[in-house]
């Protein structure tokens, strides 16, 4: 048993694409760049899937290189950061941490307010956002720069299924790739149990990082564009399912329906951890072995 009580920190961890933003980060950061449709690309990169069975994060990485070296453009890696700054962002997305750690902050002083973001999408693109100083880590998929400073090869990819394992880095508090996630770490131990944790996603391909979010007692998020009645749809398929704790549309302004659910999961938490740490002051003041 440690010490002293560790898990007062709660982890909101974000999908990017269609979560923080209507887009995928490529729409925004370097397919106009390569003077590529979107739509195109979107479809042949599905096209090539479905025909081939390849994993699609491999498909869009490899098919970005082949583009950029037809298009005859070097992308380096500040490039990608530069082209961040024309991402858009749902209402509400740049003031909302801030509206979050200061809710958190008056509630219970105590208590560690920490965001995140898992993405399937591109690391050297999140390295440039203006929100980026707002996380305490980002986890996307890598390019490999070779010695001329050009993407051959990726390097890191993250897929729906491996968004899980940031998951537990989060919770052990093991946060930096080059350390092994595998070790085992008794519950105790770990600064951010599943309980503090609240997964925000939007679609089906947060649904391994949600089902895995709520088996181990946390909480999820699915949010929706509101001009997309699709989405909704997903959405609502998410939280019939239970994948979803709520749904709202992803307006992230004060007083909006996904501020006001997201606020009474983090009063569920911050009740938790108050719980937790008098038990754990309990146990330490007579002597009681957990
Ligand atoms: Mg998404």
């Amino acid at each position: 048993m440690p010490a002293e009580f560790i898990q007062d920190h709660i982890a909101v961890v974000y999908d990017f694409d269609g979560t923080l933003t209507p887009r995928p980060m490529q729409d925004y950061a370097i397919l106009p760049k390569l003077g590529i449709n979107a739509e195109d690309f979107w479809r042949e990169v599905g096209e090539e899937v479905n025909r081939t069975g390849a994993e699609n994060m491999l498909v869009y990485m490899r098919l970005l290189l082949e583009k950029a070296e037809q298009a005859k453009v070097d992308i380096r890696r500040s490039d990608y950061a530069d082209l961040a700054k024309n991402i858009e962002y749902f209402k509400g997305v740049e003031q909302w941490f801030d509206l979050l750690n200061q809710y958190v902050e008056q509630r219970s002083p105590g208590v560690d307010l920490r965001h995140y973001i898992v993405s399937a999408g591109m690391r050297e693109i999140l390295d440039g956002i203006s929100i980026k100083d707002k996380f305490k880590n980002i986890y996307a998929s890598e390019y490999y720069f070779d010695y001329r400073g050009i993407a051959t090869f990726p390097k890191v990819v993250i897929t729906d299924t491996s968004k899980t394992q940031y998951l537990f880095r989060i919770n052990k508090g093991i946060e930096n790739l080059s350390e092994s996630i595998n070790g085992h770490m008794p519950e105790v131990e770990r600064p951010v149990p599943f309980r503090n944790i609240i997964y925000i996603g939007d679609g089906l391909t947060d649904v391994p990082s949600m089902a895995l979010t709520k088996k181990e007692g946390g909480h999820t998020l699915a949010v929706y564009n509101g001009e997309k009645q699709r989405q909704r749809e997903v959405c609502r398929d998410l939280l019939r399912a239970g994948r979803a704790d709520f749904i709202a549309e992803a307006d992230y302004r004060e007083g909006s329906e996904l501020h006001r659910r997201t606020q009474l999961l983090l009063n569920n938490i911050i009740s938790s951890i108050e719980y937790e740490r008098e038990l754990f002051n309990c146990k330490e003041q007579y002597s009681v072995d957990s």
